[in-house]
């Protein structure tokens, strides 16, 4: 369960990302996309509560700015690397930050902040959560974006 909202919180993090540069209607179209899989458009504009036309216009305008979604791919996959490439120490309290090894040798294993001893931690869920978002990503690029835009 605890795996489950991490995958929904990327998928939420990237919805608000499309809200904010293309308002309600285009986040609430990424949540469904994200829930469902592929859907046709008037599936969509039922699930969203809004007229087809309007679904089909946020589309167009997401479809045609794709480049928005290859970015965050691309933001992802630079994070999924940092994630895989170092390894994490932590003081295990939240309000603190982790430290790669290099940092963490750098301050004796100690938190510097706190002082408590760090320990090693686990990002595999944090990991797991980045990959299910970059394959959900592809899959709304494959089914919304290529295809509608190479019908063109
Ligand atoms: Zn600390």
């Amino acid at each position: 369960v605890e795996e489950w909202n991490d995958k929904n919180s990327a998928v939420y993090v990237y919805k608000k990302i499309v809200e904010a540069y293309k308002g309600p209607l285009a986040g609430k179209i990424i949540e469904v996309l994200a829930e469902h899989g592929e859907l046709t458009e008037d599936e969509l504009a039922e699930k969203v509560g809004a007229d087809e036309a309007e679904v089909r216009r946020v589309i167009w305008v997401l479809a045609s700015e794709g480049l928005i979604v290859s970015h965050i791919i691309d933001r992802l996959e630079e994070k999924l690397r940092y994630e895989t490439e170092n390894i994490f120490y932590w003081c295990m309290d939240p309000n603190h930050s982790r430290l790669t090894f290099s940092e963490a040798t750098e301050n004796m294993f100690r938190c510097p902040v706190c002082g408590k001893t760090l320990m090693p931690y686990d990002n595999s869920e944090l990991l797991a959560a980045i990959k299910y978002c970059i394959s959900e990503m592809r899959k709304i690029m494959k089914d919304y974006f290529i295809e509608e835009k190479s019908e063109e």
